[in-house]
């Protein structure tokens, strides 16, 4: 048995509701059905029957609405997941009975739930669930926390971020726990270089005060369709090296480079660049064999913005392109080719190199990653010969229909050994407190 003594670091509080608890949810204020209803009319084609659907006699169809195990498959993915977004409503009392229930029933000693709230609410209202959520696992008196999940994009983390800090002065409750900040949800578009002055900051708050340190938990290298292997791969480097205590996932990472034989990927072209310009500081040449070529293509690449850039500001008013996110940028075809493959596979282990020198923890999701990202070997094999820390984690158990316990024997039949171990240990040893400085 495992999960009984391995800490559970990667899950998300609303990942975790059972089928009892979406029919109580639903029970409890009358589900917003037009939001499930149109992801399913545009996955299927049809609208869902949701007559009785927490009736007995429908346990099947219930099931089929909420849970995901195709693979490879987002929309169907999104239409679980939209499914629990439905019947819940994310009020004080809501969460903090979800809070109560989750922890009840926490079977590993120590536990870390993430939660996200999205940019429409406002601080007074984020702050009011982040309390009745710490309040609810201070109630059950569990080893149960809070990773609370900041927004990716503009500059409401750091708002967020400095009125948590403000708040664990207030609350005991909060203080006690609520133990890391997570990003997570949609990766494309926010790249971790522009975390890099909040890190900065949360590193000097943790030092300055110990007892309110929170951990930088990232998840990176999930899900990369605007740009290369390489680049996202380099997206995680980046991100163990701003300073993030743990990185969810990391499948760029350690993906085998032979899964996109013969393909040509998209990649937008400050991506493009970026990965270029990393290559040739690094010496780390993947796209190509001398420094001459990166100089050229680069100065044509360089180029190519400008010009976008210039036809951007055309069109639109001079005021508009200040701190404008552009969302069309023209992409460069990548090809997989028997020589690049090569390159890669050299290139993720100079990275992993890297990664190992610093004290970063990478979470690993197996179902997670075998249905949503589709992987067809897990990088975990490759992640473990490189001397890499590896944790588990269940991610969404509830929409997976899986436990921590399934997750390790996933692994020991993917032929891991005395590594699961190593593993426990490790996530012992990775708790955010830990990794925050908090217990020093
Ligand atoms: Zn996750």
């Amino acid at each position: 048995m495992y999960q009984e003594r391995a800490f559970e670091l990667h899950t998300h509080l609303y990942g975790c509701l059972s089928q009892d608890d979406l029919r109580w949810l639903a029970h409890r204020r009358e589900p917003r059905w037009h939001i499930f209803r149109n992801t399913f009319r545009e996955t299927y084609g049809m609208d869902p029957n949701l007559d009785d659907i927490f009736a007995e006699d429908r346990r099947q169809d219930l099931r089929q609405y909420s849970v995901y195990e195709s693979v490879g498959n987002f929309p169907e993915f999104q239409c679980c997941f939209d499914f629990v977004i439905s019947v819940s409503h994310v009020d004080p009392e809501e969460v903090y009975e979800v809070a109560r229930r989750v922890s009840r029933r926490q079977k590993e000693p120590w536990a870390e739930y993430r939660m996200l709230l999205g940019p429409q609410w406002a601080l007074p209202d984020f702050l009011e669930r982040v309390r009745s959520i710490c309040e609810g696992f201070e109630q059950e008196g569990r080893d149960s926390y809070l990773a609370m999940s900041l927004w990716r994009g503009g500059h409401l983390a750091e708002d967020q971020y400095v009125a948590l800090k403000k708040l664990m002065a207030e609350s005991n409750a909060v203080r006690h726990r609520l133990v890391a900040i997570d990003f997570c949800a949609r990766e494309e578009g926010f790249p971790p270089s522009e975390k890099a002055s909040l890190f900065e900051r949360v590193d000097r708050d943790n030092r300055a005060d110990p007892g309110s340190a929170l951990a930088i938990l990232y998840h990176v290298g999930e899900s990369f369709q605007d740009k290369s292997l390489e680049s996202a791969a380099r997206w995680v480097y980046e991100s163990a090296q701003l300073g993030a205590h743990r990185l969810g996932h990391c499948i760029a990472l350690g993906q085998h480079p032979e899964e996109f034989r013969g393909t040509v990927r998209k990649e937008i072209l400050p991506e493009r660049i970026a990965q270029l310009e990393f290559e040739r500081q690094s010496g780390f040449y993947v796209s190509f064999s001398r420094e001459s070529e990166y100089d050229e293509e680069l100065s044509r690449l360089e180029a190519k913005r400008r010009s976008f850039l210039q036809e951007v500001a055309a069109v639109a008013d001079a005021n508009e392109t200040e701190g404008m996110v552009i969302t069309n940028w023209p992409s460069l075809d990548i090809e997989y080719t028997e020589d690049r493959i090569r390159r890669i596979r050299i290139f993720q282990d100079e990275l992993m190199n890297r990664i190992k020198q610093r004290n970063v923890v990478l979470e690993v999701c197996p179902t997670s990653n075998a249905r949503i990202a589709a992987v067809q070997t897990h990088p975990v094999h490759r992640f473990v010969q490189s001397g890499l820390r590896v944790v588990v984690g269940a991610d969404d158990p509830g929409i997976f229909d899986t436990t921590l316990e399934k997750e390790f024997q996933i692994l020991a039949e993917d032929g891991l050994g005395s590594e699961l171990e190593q593993m426990i240990e490790q996530s012992r040893r990775s708790v955010s407190t830990n990794m925050s400085g908090r217990n020093a």
